[in-house]
């Protein structure tokens, strides 16, 4: 057996489904990670935009590409990406998570993961599985899944959650390429907890104090984020990338840690 290289594990702040063609600042970002990183056996997906009752996992053998998106132009409509599933992989990974999960193939691959995966990987040929994100349970639950599931890392699998540490669409300004001060304050305070590997005070966001009040009204963005922190360990190394805030209300803000 040759010896099987040990994974990154990566948050992306996803934002406009527009970056999925565009192509700036954020989309080189995403292209120049996966340069840096060793080629994934099969990736592992936690989309913001997977947001179900229960944890749920794809095993389908070919995932659908889902336009969970609308009012865009045709163009991201033409995007398909038809990367296979990875069906063994989704039983192992049933078996890793110790609260209950559903083997669904109703849903696919979201804007959340081909947006940023089309620019990664454009061949689409690396197997892709998404995890859902369970609405019903706690803060903490979402970070005890990352670290359940921790070890795919040594299996060559990437787990990639896919979200937006600051995302507030009632207040998002479209053209405005800056944040709001609020925005700014509470990325800071998330990245500055993270690099000093305070975690438990991403968990419990509140602490951020008047700015996680805007942050966002609803976690489905911020949960992916707690996915990646259960799976890092304290000995990777952390490199922050696309570090931004645009629209105001959205924070593009993405981390490594291998
Ligand atoms: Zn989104």
């Amino acid at each position: 057996m040759p010896e099987m290289k040990k994974m990154p594990v990566l948050f992306v702040g996803h934002g406009n489904p527009m970056n999925a063609i565009e192509d700036n600042e954020y989309s080189r970002g995403w292209i120049e990670i996966a340069r840096k990183i060793p080629k994934p056996e099969a990736i592992l997906s936690i989309s913001a935009h997977w947001y179900t009752k229960v944890t749920k996992v794809s095993d389908a053998a070919k995932p659908e590409t889902v336009y969970d998106i609308y009012g865009f132009p045709d163009e991201l409509y033409q995007v398909a990406y038809n990367a296979p599933g990875a069906p063994e992989l989704a039983r192992q990974l049933k078996g890793m998570i110790s609260s209950e999960v559903e083997l669904d193939n109703s849903w696919g691959i979201d804007h959340g993961t081909w947006s940023v995966l089309r620019r990664m990987y454009p061949e689409a040929d690396i197997p892709v599985l998404q995890l859902s994100v369970d609405s019903l349970t706690s803060f903490d639950a979402h970070f005890r899944i990352g670290r359940e599931i921790s070890s795919l890392r040594e299996k060559g699998v990437l787990i990639m959650g896919s979200g937006n540490i600051v995302h507030n669409l009632s207040m998002a300004k479209w053209g405005m390429d800056s944040g709001f001060q609020w925005a700014d304050e509470f990325d800071a305070f998330i990245r500055d907890r993270i690099k000093a590997r305070k975690f438990e005070d991403v968990i419990n966001y509140g602490n951020a104090g008047k700015s996680s009040e805007m942050a966002f009204f609803t976690p489905e963005h911020y949960y992916p984020l707690l996915y990646v922190l259960g799976a890092s360990r304290y000995d990777d190394r952390i490199t922050i990338f696309n570090e931004s805030r645009t629209m105001g209300s959205i924070s593009m803000t993405s981390y490594l840690f291998e």
